[in-house]
């Protein structure tokens, strides 16, 4: 009989990390551990599987990533409504209110780990992807969000990253951002043809007129960028607290020598963000249209909208494979380590001799790989060669 089975495959979208590729991400890890211990930063690890009210909560239901791009499923053994996570915050959120961690007390937390958004997969887009995480929690005065910037410039320079560009901006707070909304939602009506074209509203902008206008700076559609160019700045919505922060932080990196750039236009995805909000855009050209490789910023409210005592909270995400992909093409990683020491053996019994040896090797330090079976030393020195021992 010779049925043979249709084999299955991965999920779309969803990568496997084959040894080729995750000695890179071991190295990566590395790095990163030991920079985020230096900056005074502790892990912490969330589930996976999250109730879905707390992604709608936070992130926000007119959020793409609500609106068409979370997983979401019930569970057939008791009808609840749970979700892969999307972003990292809102578990993390989720578990620091849980446990209380802010009572009296600031924290500074990391994660890395798998991330779920059902999105058109393409070079540096996935279904399953990676981030690396930081929440600074509790620290009111804008000092934490120019450290936020600070660390990632180190690590940039760490690994040798050259072409980045740091783009920032501040959104205010809530009662600046309706103001400015109400004024960017007249202005945009103007444009709010019954068709489309050149000097009216793509499909895009329609949508979201009336729901997330904001969003509608954001847009990539070189037909709307004369539009945008010209809506109403939320800058010029801001009071006085807001502009404050905003001059501070810019100040302090003036101060610390990092260039940035001012963005109007940049709004960030997610509904939780005030004030601070920044990204970190690779110009190297390696990731084609998905430069971002870091973006964040404050998320005051979100500790109480979560049911938190209301606090301070800013933080960003770095996607792993976007960073691996450009340090890849720049040719910054650090070739494959092999093993210190390859034993090869013949004759009878000298297996057991040759445990011994490859212990006593590894007790000091040393990485040893064993001929298993019998061969001719001819074939076992070729194997030794194959392991770059
Ligand atoms: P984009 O505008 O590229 O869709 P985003 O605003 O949705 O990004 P965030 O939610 O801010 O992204 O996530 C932070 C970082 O995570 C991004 O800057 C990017 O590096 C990475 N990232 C986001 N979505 C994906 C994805 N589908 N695949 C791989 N990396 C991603
Ligand atoms: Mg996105």
């Amino acid at each position: 009989m010779n049925t043979k089975m249709t084999k299955i495959m991965a999920v779309k979208g969803m990568n496997d990390i084959l040894p080729t590729e995750s000695y890179k991400w071991l190295w990566l890890e590395d790095k990163l551990k030991t920079w985020l211990f230096n900056y005074g930063y502790k892990n912490i690890r969330t589930p996976i599987v999250e109730d879905t009210r707390l992604f709608i909560r936070s992130i926000g239901e007119v959020t793409d990533i609500v609106e068409k791009e979370m997983y979401t499923f019930t569970d057939k053994l008791n009808g609840d409504s749970l979700a892969l996570r999307p972003e990292g915050t809102a578990g993390t959120m989720r578990a620091v209110i849980e446990h209380n961690l802010l009572y009296n007390t600031t924290q500074k937390l990391w994660y890395i780990g798998q991330m779920f958004r059902h999105e058109r997969p393409q070079k540096g887009r996935y279904r399953q992807f990676h981030q690396l995480g930081v929440e600074a929690l509790g620290f009111a005065s804008p000092e934490i969000d120019s450290e936020i910037i600070l660390m990632l410039h180190d690590l940039w320079q760490l690994l040798g990253l050259k072409h980045v560009q740091l783009h920032i901006n501040c959104l205010g707070n809530h009662d600046e951002r309706a103001a400015h909304r109400q004024a960017l939602i007249k202005y945009l009506e103007q444009y709010d043809g019954e068709s489309e074209g050149e000097g009216l509203l793509d499909a895009d902008a329609k949508r979201r007129l009336h729901t997330n206008p904001l969003r509608i700076l954001d847009t990539k559609n070189p037909a709307m960028q004369e539009i945008v160019e010209h809506a109403p700045k939320l800058a010029e919505f801001l009071g006085d607290a807001s502009r404050l922060h905003h001059e501070k932080w810019t100040q302090q990196l003036v101060n610390l020598n990092i260039p940035f750039i001012e963005n109007h236009r940049l709004v960030r995805g997610l509904d939780y963000y005030n004030l601070s909000v920044f990204e970190w855009v690779d110009c190297s050209g390696s990731l084609g249209a998905q430069a971002t490789i870091a973006a964040g910023g404050r998320y005051d409210p979100l500790v109480a909208e979560l049911g938190g005592s209301p606090n301070y909270a800013i933080g960003f995400a770095i996607g792993v494979e976007r960073l691996l992909l450009t340090l890849e093409e720049s040719e910054l990683l650090t070739p494959v380590a092999s093993p210190d020491i390859y034993i090869i053996n013949t004759g009878s019994n000298t297996h057991n001799y040759s445990f011994k040896v490859a212990r006593t090797l590894r007790s000091s330090g040393f990485s040893v790989i064993q001929n298993f079976g019998e061969s001719s030393f001819k074939a076992q020195f070729k194997k030794a060669d194959a392991a770059a021992a």
